[in-house]
């Protein structure tokens, strides 16, 4: 019987930020950082084109990077967006990383979040997010995004979130495109209710 659950990152990702950088500057230095990590995981074949990464907003040094661990884990919430905002609360001993006298936090992942990971950033206490959207990434991979309010960024703005986007999009969506032709599979749950689609 399970009493407890944890998601472990793939065996490569300590080693790879072990040789990251303490401190990326640039939005585009972060993004960067987290595109390749999107890419590692689908070369070593260790999970979804996803990853995201938690910075300290100001000085920019690297709290934390996670990538996608449904299918490893067997769990449905281990996207990126969860592993890296869970690393960075275990990290930084706090389940809010926006508390008072604290450095604001950015979140920055390689696509606009999915419905869960978009609660999941307003409940962490970020205060900023980067990242992509559009209708690429579901048409080019075929993963759900679920039902994102049309007026999420309104909503992140109104909860003093800031919101960039169309950062390194056209890196970020090579990544989705190498996924595709790599046969990977698609892990989209819910194949039972699907069938009453
Ligand atoms: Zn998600």
């Amino acid at each position: 019987m399970e009493y407890s659950f944890h998601v472990d990152q793939p065996e490569w990702l300590p080693v790879e930020e072990k040789s990251c950088s303490e401190i990326y500057a640039t939005t585009e230095e972060r993004m960067a950082l987290v595109i390749r990590f999107s890419e590692l995981n689908v070369r070593f074949e260790t999970g979804g084109p996803f990853a995201a990464a938690v910075f300290e907003s100001e000085t920019g040094r690297l709290v934390s990077v996670g990538v996608n661990q449904v299918i490893s884990s067997k769990l449905s919430f281990a996207h990126a967006e969860v592993c890296a905002l869970s690393l960075a609360q275990r990290r930084l001993g706090n389940f809010d990383l926006g508390a008072r006298d604290t450095p604001a936090h950015q979140l920055v992942v390689n696509w606009a979040p999915c419905v869960m990971c978009y609660g999941a950033a307003i409940w962490s206490g970020i205060t900023s997010l980067v990242t992509n959207s559009g209708p690429e990434m579901e048409e080019i991979t075929g993963f759900d995004e679920g039902p994102l309010h049309p007026e999420w960024r309104e909503q992140l703005h109104a909860r003093g979130i800031i919101v960039r986007e169309g950062v390194m999009r056209e890196k970020a969506l090579a990544v989705f495109r190498r996924y595709r032709d790599s046969g990977a599979p698609v892990y989209n749950a819910r194949e039972r209710s699907r069938e009453n689609l």
